[in-house]
């Protein structure tokens, strides 16, 4: 079976200019396009996103992957990233975001994951949304009508995540699933990019430089530019063809995208259960 989106994409990623390490980690390779931000104290980050990424690099090369797949590796990715608690990773953690190529009846569609404040976004036919939504404390405020949008842009609460993948957190993964489109363009990054530049600035750059490659170096670029305040990563993702059936008729509805084993939380948490800065 041929995968059912032919993807073509590039990936950059920097520390910065105020940290030495970084502690982002990203998977760029069909079927899988996902970022981990780390966090945690000497390399308790570095190793917490790598072993998440490790935990995913398995499926490369694979023409689709379901939701149970990725499901199951976050499972075991969360009991590796717990296990490294007691050694040199105590109070380890890592958001992770991105997508995943899906084969739903035979089309291809994005299967768009989350937990924490990484994110992922899509340029298709000339709209430009976020399509992940952060589990942080300033999405809270932002959600209950306490934060304008403007003011959770500076608030310094902003780095402070409600769930993760370690770190103490056991908040299950949001998923989605979009129809995909010829031609559409995703952004995976991390909060070192989408702190720095603005919603108008990414979609302008993303817009303005055809080849994902290019893309990405450049919105990691103006990232720097802009203060390049913590470790910043970026993959570009460019669907060049999308199976669908022949015979379909209208448009393609998102499909509801359920979590297979838990149930889907998807109350925001209580404050009292952020699980750490970054
Ligand atoms: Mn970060």
């Amino acid at each position: 079976m041929h995968a059912p989106i032919i993807a073509r994409s590039g990936a950059a990623t920097d520390p910065g200019l105020r940290r030495r390490i970084n502690e982002d980690a990203f998977l760029a390779e069909a079927p899988l396009y996902l970022v981990a931000d780390g966090m945690g104290g000497h390399h308790a980050g570095e190793i917490a996103s790598a072993t998440v990424i490790e935990e995913f690099a398995v499926f490369a090369g694979r023409p689709s992957l379901t939701i149970d797949d990725v499901h199951a590796a976050i499972a075991r990715a969360r009991r590796r990233v717990d296990a490294l608690s007691t050694g040199a990773g105590a109070g380890a953690g890592t958001t992770l975001a991105g997508v995943v190529i899906a084969d739903v009846d035979g089309e291809g569609y994005w299967l768009a994951v989350n937990l924490g404040d990484s994110r992922t976004y899509r340029l298709s036919e000339g709209h430009f949304e976020q399509v992940s939504v952060d589990h942080s404390v300033v999405q809270e405020l932002v959600d209950s009508g306490e934060l304008s949008l403007d003011a959770a842009h500076r608030d310094t609460r902003r780095n402070v995540i409600t769930r993760a993948i370690g770190a103490g957190s056991d908040g299950e993964p949001d998923y989605w699933l979009l129809p995909a489109e010829e031609g559409d363009r995703v952004l995976v990054c991390s909060d070192g990019l989408s702190s720095e530049l603005r919603h108008d600035e990414l979609h302008a750059i993303l817009v303005g430089e055809s080849d994902p490659q290019a893309a990405a170096t450049r919105l990691v670029h103006e990232a720097m530019v802009r203060g390049g305040r913590d470790n910043i990563t970026a993959l570009v993702i460019d669907a060049l063809a999308v199976r669908t059936r022949a015979n379909r008729s209208g448009e393609r509805d998102t499909v509801p995208a359920v979590a297979p084993v838990d149930e889907v939380d998807g109350d925001t948490l209580p404050r009292a259960a952020a699980v750490g800065g970054k």
